[in-house]
């Protein structure tokens, strides 16, 4: 059965970084079986490199992590990547920690411990218009010949 969160383009790419085993094959499990395409990094450099190999829709970001700060990955993919949407997981609930998440670059947090359910209903609502208003690719042009991928499936 497909979910409301996949689009027709394919599954969403969700980078996960947590270093907890039990909350990150929760999350790994629990986002592969609702239709997204995870990939769990347990550190943060780890994160980093994995961010700058492969194109991800979504960083779900744990910001208390033993060998770096949440807030520094945040702020590098963040200017790195303008279109990553960024969700910090975190057991910090002093606003402080939620305003320096948000002012690093993140879209939006979940304070742990936090439901599967209601991360996957954010995921959504983060999700719903990219599902709809990503246009089709441009025909690339070199020289005299034109490379419409689109038309060449018959979708133009
Ligand atoms: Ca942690």
């Amino acid at each position: 059965m497909r979910t409301p969160a996949a689009p027709d383009r394919g599954r969403f790419v969700v980078l996960v970084v947590e270093d907890d085993d039990i909350v990150g094959r929760h999350l790994e499990t629990g986002l592969r079986s609702n239709g997204y395409a995870p990939t769990w990094s347990h550190t943060g450099p780890g994160a980093l490199t994995e961010a700058s190999q492969a194109s991800y829709d979504v960083l779900l970001l744990d910001l208390g992590l033993p060998d770096m700060d949440g807030l520094d990955i945040a702020r590098t993919l963040r200017a790195r990547l303008p279109d990553l949407l960024i969700i910090i997981l975190t057991a910090r609930t002093d606003d402080i920690d939620v305003i320096a998440g948000l002012d690093a670059g993140a879209d939006d947090y979940l304070v742990k411990p936090f439901s599967l359910t209601i991360l996957l209903a954010r995921l959504r609502a983060h999700l719903r218009r990219r599902t709809f208003t990503s246009p089709p690719p441009e025909p690339v042009t070199l020289g005299d010949l034109v490379l419409d991928t689109v038309a060449a499936d018959g979708r133009r």
